[in-house]
């Protein structure tokens, strides 16, 4: 049985404006449903195949977040129902993203991924390619996608003022961003950032959406 109170725990020190995606990926429906009994209804999976299964055996008020790299092949999967998807990072995936939710009659809900990290990471626009994404003509031309914020990961490190610098940053585009009314179809209230390790770092640096798996499941 999953020990439930470090949830609760978890959720007390979370400021209220602060929504908790909980990280489900590679664990079993029992303990999913155990955290879903304590009242959380938004989970979050890296992987097209397990969010549809778990989406397909569990109940319907449960808000799902897509969080890891989406391949366009595998967008159809999952346009009838995911909430949001966390790690766009492509033109060429948005325009798929559009046309499943288009066929699906729906507005996906998006966040661009930026890449902040040191580390070498083969996913993540910077803020130069997210810029000219969001103004080019094919981006206008898409009525299905709503993109609802930011979402980034820092450099897995125990130097906070890395950490801090990284998560800083993310902060700064978001608002300026947020600012833009010049940007189509793009609604900004969502800074996705912060996982079991630093997320504490990143509510003091500005983020409102957590995704927190290992410290609530336990290790994977
Ligand atoms: C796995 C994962 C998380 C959760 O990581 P924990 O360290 O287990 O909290 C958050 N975000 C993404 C994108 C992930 O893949």
């Amino acid at each position: 049985m999953l020990n439930t109170s470090i949830y609760f725990e978890i959720k007390k020190t979370l400021p209220p404006k602060v929504t908790l995606v909980a990280v489900s990926k590679t664990k079993p429906v029992d303990d999913i449903l155990s955290i879903y009994q304590c009242g959380q209804r938004i989970f979050g999976e890296n992987k097209v195949q397990e969010l549809c299964s778990k989406f397909e055996s569990m109940p319907k008020d449960i808000e799902w977040h897509l969080i890891g790299h989406l391949q366009s092949n595998k967008v159809k999967y999952i346009a009838p129902f995911v909430a949001l998807i966390h790690a766009v990072d492509s033109l060429k995936l948005l325009q798929e993203i559009n046309k499943q939710a288009q066929k699906n009659k729906r507005v996906i809900n998006c966040l661009l991924q930026i890449y902040i990290a040191k580390e070498e990471s083969k996913f993540g626009l910077d803020v130069d390619e997210a810029i000219s994404i969001l103004h080019s003509p094919e981006f206008i031309a898409l009525e299905h996608i709503n993109i609802v914020g930011l979402m980034g990961m820092a450099t897995n490190t125990d130097d906070q003022s890395i950490v801090k610098k990284e998560f800083t940053q993310l902060e700064n585009f978001y608002q300026e961003l947020k600012k833009d009314n010049t940007i189509a179809h793009c609604n900004f209230s969502i800074l996705s950032m912060g996982m079991s390790n630093d997320y504490s770092l990143a509510i003091d640096c500005g983020s409102n959406m957590v995704r927190i798996g290992s410290s609530i499941f336990g290790n994977r």
